[in-house]
This record gives C-alpha cells, structure tokens and sequence, in this order.
C-alpha cells in the first residue's frame, strides 16, 4: 500500500516506454499508420483499446486517464475537453427521451442551464432537490427516474450532501449517482461513498495553474466505462493532448498544492469569521459551520475555495473593497496558484427548490499559494476600503 503522494507521483507514468523520460511526452496525433491490413482490421476489433486514431485517443491520453483514474480511487477515466463537457457528456450518455434526472439545486450554473435547455428539449425531466435532502430524496424518486445528480459541497453557497444516504436511495430504486466532485479533488473518495460516475472540472485544481481548460469522467465499473466511453466517442469530444499533458503535470504536485491551499483558507476563514463586517462564513472545515460534522464525516482534507456573506453593505462599498485588492483578483474558475475573488449576491445564485436569502452581499474567494500573511492583510485592507466608502 502507498500513500496518496506516493500515487499522484507515480501514476501513469510508464517510463520505460518513453526512453526514460519522467513526464510522458506530447504525442500530436490525428492519424495512427499501420503496418497492415490485418494489424488495422484487429485494432478495430476492441472498441476504444489502442492507439488507432487522434480522437480515440494517444499515449498521452491514456497516461492521463490511468492517472485520474487512481486519483479519483476508481478504475477508469475518460479524459474531456473541459469540465462542463465532462457533466453534460455523463448526462447525455446515461438518459434517454422520457428519463427523470433528479439535479441538485446547488449545481453549477451551467449544468443546470443544460437540464433546462437541452435535457428539457429532448423530453429529460429535471427535478431540482435541496442539497441537505439526504435520504428524504426518496419521495423524489420516480419509477422513470435513472441518475441522480450530486455535487458537495456547492462551489457557490458550500452545503455537504449526505451523499452515501442519497446513493443508497437511489441504487435501491434502480438509478445511478453522478457526482460533481471538482471541489473534494482527492479529499472525497467517490466511490467509497456510493457514487457511480465522479466528474471533475480538472480545469481546476488538477491543472492547478489557470493556463488551460481540462475534464474527465472516472467510474469503478468496466461496462458503466463502456457504455459513457460509446457515447462520448459518438459525439466527438477531442481533449486536446496538450491540455492533457498540462493536467498530468498538475496532479504530480497536487498533493502538496492542495494542503498548502487549504491551510491557508482554513486560516482566512477563521479569521474573517470573528470579523464584524462578516455575517457568515461558508467553509465546512471551519468548525462551527453548518455543514462541518457531515464535511468530518466523509472528507479527510479539504481545498481553498470559501464562501463569505457580509454584514449589509451598499455595492459601491463592495465594489471599492474588490476593486482595491492586490492579491485576490477578480475572475471565474479556481484551483489555480492565484488567488482570486468573485461577488456572488444577486443573479449569480439561481435556485428553484430551495430559499437562498443572504442578510447580505455575498463572495466567493479562492485562496492560493500566496503568503498567508499577505492575502490576510489584503482581505484587511479590503475592510477599510469597505467601510471608508459605507
Ligand atoms: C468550473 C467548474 C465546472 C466546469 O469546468 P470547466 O472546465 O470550466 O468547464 C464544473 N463544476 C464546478 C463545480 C466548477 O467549479
């Protein structure tokens, strides 16, 4: 048995085939030559085995979902051009006309967009449930239902599902569980926990350095990996291999990256938590939070994205705190060495099931690999921004 380092380390690496190099190389690739006829008819033989052509995949391919594979605690993993390819490829090859998909209301955006618009267009029911549901998910549940959509904690307002009591549900009715597992990267074991299909946004912590745009889909079951690689195949995704390359690097050092990230949020956030312009602070590591004892019970470590309501404060004052900021700057995605902040009040939050009503302005902050002290006296700094302009 090794331990997790040791794995992210070593995964998918093959030396030996690549003249000894460390990392496997880029192979661009769309055409693979074969030295005959039969050589060509028997690589057809074994659907999605080998190096047969670009979009099948290359070394690089493989090596990258070996890797995941191992990093997600499952057996094999399809590599995806972006995360949100990875969640609506998982949603088309697992429903059909007529399927009832039960969505987390905390969901990414785009995700839910998608059940709105293309699932709802191709006669795919969505209901929307309250993430704390847990194993009340049951009234839910409907003879056509077949997936259950899970993603804890929620990457905008942080609610832990009980996701082991939702899966036992779900499997009893016959309907598998998906699960958004971009922020619990190696700290939530999915299939340990009752999860079908894990999917990550890879864009994430995996690339971990905000330079390109990657997803994968990982499973423990060879005919579920079948029956998502089919479909995936059908529609054409082509990561691309340099993207692959990228996030292979990332998850050597992901290990350390993420300890780092978390230590420092767990610092913040007990920090901003005793802070008077502070309502709320949303990390379920920080004890005392709603979801700490769920987070304890299925967690063993934890990444760098929080949550922060604040004390009712005008825009412009917001504003002036975001804009003054000299580490945490302004822009979309996480997982990155940066550290960066995003204002979430207003229509950044959609839900249809559950009440989402902050006393006041809402963030979102990831802490990155800066000093700790430095991005303590930003947040300080931000306050008497806040309050010069209040
Ligand atoms: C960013 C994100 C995604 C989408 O990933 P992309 O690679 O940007 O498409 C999916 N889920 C969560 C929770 C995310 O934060």
């Amino acid at each position: 048995m090794s331990g997790k380092d040791s794995l992210f380390v070593h995964a998918g690496r093959h030396s030996e085939r690549y003249h000894g190099a460390v990392n496997p190389p880029v192979y661009r690739a769309s055409t693979i030559l074969h030295p005959s006829v039969a050589v060509m008819e028997a690589t057809g033989k074994t659907p999605f085995e080998g190096v047969r052509y670009g979009r099948y995949g290359t070394p690089t391919t493989f090596a990258f979902e070996e890797a995941v594979a191992a990093v997600e605690g499952g057996v094999r993993a399809i590599a995806m051009p972006s995360g949100l390819a990875a969640i609506t490829a998982t949603l088309m090859a697992l429903l059909k006309s007529g399927d009832h998909l039960l969505m987390v209301d905390t969901a990414y955006f785009p995700t839910r967009k998608f059940c709105d618009s293309v699932l709802s267009g191709l006669g795919i029911e969505t209901t929307y449930y309250d993430p704390t549901v847990g194993a009340g998910i049951e009234s839910l549940i409907r003879p056509n239902t077949r997936l259950v959509f899970t993603e804890s904690p929620g990457s905008l307002t942080f609610e832990v599902q009980d996701v082991p009591a939702i899966a036992a549900i779900a499997h009893a009715h016959g309907a598998l569980v998906a699960m958004d597992n971009t922020w619990g990267i190696l700290t939530f074991q999915p299939f340990a926990h009752g999860v079908d299909v894990s999917i990550q946004a890879c864009t994430k912590y995996v690339v971990g350095h905000a330079d390109a745009m990657l997803g994968s889909i990982t499973v423990a079951d060879e005919d579920l990996w079948l029956r998502l690689k089919t479909s995936v195949a059908a529609f054409g995704h082509s990561p691309g291999t340099e993207e692959m390359f990228l996030g292979l690097r990332g998850l050597r050092t992901l290990g350390v990256r993420l300890r780092h990230h978390a230590q420092t949020a767990l610092k913040l956030t007990t920090w901003l938590r005793d802070r008077p312009e502070v309502a709320q602070v949303l990390y379920p590591p920080l004890p005392g939070d709603a979801h700490h004892e769920l987070w304890k019970r299925d967690f063993d470590g934890a990444c760098g994205l929080f949550g922060v309501i604040l004390n009712p404060a005008s825009k412009p004052a917001v504003d002036a705190m975001l804009d003054g900021y000299r580490y945490f700057n302004l822009g979309f995605s996480w997982g990155g060495f940066e550290s960066l902040v995003i204002p979430t009040s207003g229509h950044s939050i959609v839900r249809t099931a559950t009440a989402w009503a902050p006393p006041g302005p809402s963030l979102r902050f990831h802490a990155g690999l800066e000093d700790a002290d430095d991005l303590l006296a930003d947040l300080e700094a931000g306050f008497d921004r806040l309050r010069a302009a209040g």
